[in-house]
């Protein structure tokens, strides 16, 4: 347990977490899958054994079942422990619950079982070369020939590009006499006419991301999820969602390096002080404190909300970007204070830097994040796109 108490109320699912992890070197595994862009296979299969992967998605559906304040608590607890990488491996299968909320019977019967058991790894495609956060302008096409879908585009920037085996994939429906719009499939792929490749980042390297290129791809009328032109509803369910349940994780890691930096500055001597005596150190690491936890107050007040059935679109993508804001604020001070040991990779501080840099930019920028929010605040006639994850 951490010795500094953290802002998350003490929880069952946090000391499941806590036993998994010790029993897994959670934090050490972290590490070692930075200086190696493989996914991890393992990490995602001892999750899926260990019924933690879909904490807040329905036991229905294959998932934990938990409320999706408790699911914050035990992704809290996953990136305390392993770092971004454990917390949203955990947090993937939720992504998919598009499949399990509008898939056909038989799609469900054959894809969510080993999903939720770590055994499949099920990617989100929506950005485009030319369409990222406008997410309405994408232009991957979906033609309707006797049963089937002919699929075209590109997808960039996907995570997983090379390692999933399936992928939500999100285009432009064409059928003569039928609605037209933005539709969600899911796609295998392995179907021929599928190139995929990986680009390297700068952080969460095992998360692979990269582009898929779809030409001319046969895909069964099956694969469909909800009906035509259904897709963009689908999708903002589902970025609400993750938006709400994300700071956990940013909060999370970001408690660590707070904590390995509040221990640091009480030992290490500068000046003949210990660093803490120094209010330049000492002031920012207790506004850290004050944030860090004020954050935790803005997130559980979403996900309570969130959890009895309110509409939260606006207040998840504020806790998002004010969650990633406060938790890179606190990594960086983390870096910092620890001097040149901090910039160095023998500590976890850089890692948590680069891998937490994602918090600006994926699931909705910080920029689209503010739009949403202020959309709420000033409401206006509604528009198509939900502002890309
Ligand atoms: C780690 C990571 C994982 C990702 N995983 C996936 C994935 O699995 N699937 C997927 O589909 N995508 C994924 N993405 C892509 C991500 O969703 C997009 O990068 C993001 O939505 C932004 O789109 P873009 O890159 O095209 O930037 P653009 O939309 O071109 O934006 C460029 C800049 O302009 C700003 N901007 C744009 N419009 C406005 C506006 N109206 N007002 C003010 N500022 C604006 C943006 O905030 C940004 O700063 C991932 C990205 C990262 C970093």
């Amino acid at each position: 347990m951490s010795p500094i108490p953290p802002p998350v109320p003490s929880d069952p699912i946090r000391e499941e977490v806590d036993r998994f992890a010790d029993a897994h070197r959670l934090g050490e595994r972290y590490r070692a899958y930075d200086r190696s862009p493989a996914f991890p296979v393992e990490e995602f299969q001892r999750l899926g054994e260990a019924r933690l992967l879909g904490l807040s998605v329905p036991a229905s559906f294959g998932g934990r079942g938990l409320s999706a304040l408790r699911s914050a608590r035990g992704l809290f607890q996953l990136a305390y422990r392993g770092g971004t990488m454990a917390a949203k491996l955990s947090l993937q299968p939720e992504f998919s619950s598009v499949l399990a909320r509008a898939g056909s019977p038989d799609l469900r019967a054959g894809y969510l079982d080993p999903l939720f058991r770590g055994r499949m790894l099920v990617g989100n495609q929506v950005t485009e070369p030319h369409a990222g956060s406008d997410a309405a302008a994408l232009r991957a096409r979906a033609v309707y020939r006797t049963g089937a879908y002919r699929i075209s585009g590109t997808k960039t920037q996907v995570a997983f590009a090379e390692d999933a085996q399936a992928a939500i994939v999100y285009a432009r429906t064409e059928r003569p006499g039928g609605r037209s719009g933005i539709s969600a499939f899911l796609i295998p792929q392995d179907l021929a006419g599928i190139r995929r490749e990986r680009v390297p980042d700068y952080g969460e390297r095992w998360m692979g991301r990269g582009t898929v290129v779809y030409d001319d791809v046969e895909l069964p009328e099956a694969y469909r999820l909800g009906e035509e032109g259904q897709g963009f509803e689908l999708l903002r369910q589902e970025l609400t969602h993750e938006r709400a349940l994300l700071g956990a994780i940013y909060l999370g890691v970001a408690w660590a390096s707070f904590e390995e930096t509040v221990a640091f500055v009480a030992q290490r001597e500068a000046f003949g002080r210990p660093l803490a005596a120094q209010q330049a150190i000492s002031f920012p690491l207790v506004e850290d404190e004050a944030r860090l936890t004020a954050a935790w107050g803005l997130l559980e007040r979403v996900l309570t909300r969130l959890d009895a059935g309110e509409p939260v679109d606006g207040e998840a993508a504020m806790s998002k970007w004010y969650c990633g804001h406060v938790a890179l604020e606190a990594v960086d001070h983390a870096m910092q204070f620890h001097g040149g040991q901090g910039y160095a990779e023998e500590l976890p501080h850089a890692q948590r830097y680069r891998d937490l840099r994602s918090a600006r930019v994926a699931h909705g920028t910080d920029e689209v994040m503010h739009l949403v929010a202020t959309r709420k605040r000033w409401p206006r006639p509604p528009r198509s796109s939900p502002g890309n994850g």
